[in-house]
């Protein structure tokens, strides 16, 4: 397994498997179940996602020892406050039927997240969790908490795929000694990704799916990905990228796609901190 090592020392897997948006408990088991029997072994959850309960199922299912996992889950909005996100985090290792998680993200910039990175800072000592990190903050963001904190967040998941590359926030992070990690690699489809042009032309020159080159573009790019299907064919097809390199060549056309924005929401928009604040999950 590819590894990429965090600015505390852990080995972090450069690919992952993410289990965004699949609500169903047995979907999500049978899933995970799958990409842990075809290789993975970070998992990327989140409390927001409501299905860290099937997650710790189909671990404790697949037989996998834990010292081979990546864990990773999310501290919802709601519980971004010292007090607070202590409880968060036990709620989710209990769910997860875990003892120590390997990877806590602040899932948004948004509430009290300074008391909430406090509060993780203090697991990350006590060794309940491997490495802390953020998830969706922009490089000013960043700057504020590193500047009125202790630990360095080890890593920042963001959106990343070819129609936004954050070519500065990677810089910025670079620099930082921050990981970079990917959410929505294919763009979950948006743009009519797995049809475009470029990326058919290099995947078909390669004899590899689109979605094989876009992973294989941001694992080269040193970037963390965890992609996400429910189809064992796909989850096996999205875990086959290291058997062919991208040119430069490949690299400049897939530069060509980037729009430099967000196919989703944007960080800076009041609209989205309001939906964000007021978005509630029964934990
Ligand atoms: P994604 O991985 O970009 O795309 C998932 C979509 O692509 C699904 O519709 C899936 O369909 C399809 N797909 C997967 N493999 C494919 C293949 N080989 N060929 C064709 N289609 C394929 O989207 P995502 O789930 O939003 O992002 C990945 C992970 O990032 C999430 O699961 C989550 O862990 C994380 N994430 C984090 C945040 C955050 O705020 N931190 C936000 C979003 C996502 P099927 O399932 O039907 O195969």
């Amino acid at each position: 397994m590819q590894t990429v090592t965090l600015n505390n020392g852990i080995k972090m897997p450069i690919i992952g498997f993410g289990v965004y948006q699949i609500p169903n408990a047995e979907e999500c088991e049978n899933a995970v179940y799958e990409a842990l029997m075809t290789g993975y072994r970070l998992i990327d959850t989140a409390a927001g996602y409501l299905n860290e309960e099937a997650v710790g199922r189909a671990i404790k299912r697949s037989g996998v020892p834990r010292k081979e996992l990546f864990i990773t889950t999310k501290l919802w909005v709601q519980d971004a406050d010292f007090e607070s996100a202590k409880l968060a985090f036990s709620k989710s290792l209990n769910k997860l039927q875990l003892d120590y998680l390997d990877l806590y993200l602040i899932h948004q910039p948004f509430g009290n997240y300074y008391g909430a990175w406090r509060a993780m800072e203090d697991m990350y000592r006590e060794g309940k969790v491997k490495a802390i990190g953020v998830s969706n903050f922009l490089p000013d963001r960043l700057m504020d908490l590193i500047v009125h904190n202790e630990i360095l967040p080890a890593v920042n998941q963001v959106e990343t795929h070819p129609f936004y590359h954050q070519i500065d926030s990677a810089a910025f992070m670079k620099e930082q000694g921050i990981q970079h990690q990917s959410w929505a690699p294919f763009a979950e489809g948006l743009n009519n990704m797995f049809g475009n042009d470029a990326l058919v032309s290099i995947a078909e020159k390669h004899n590899k799916s689109v979605a094989q080159v876009v992973l294989r573009w941001l694992v080269q790019r040193g970037v963390v990905v965890i992609p996400k299907s429910v189809r064992k064919e796909r989850i096996v097809e999205n875990f086959n990228i290291f058997d062919f390199e991208l040119s430069e060549g490949d690299i400049e056309q897939i530069s060509t796609l980037d729009t430099g924005e967000s196919l989703f929401l944007s960080y800076r928009d009041p609209e989205v901190a309001k939906m964000m604040g007021n978005w509630r999950v029964e934990l």
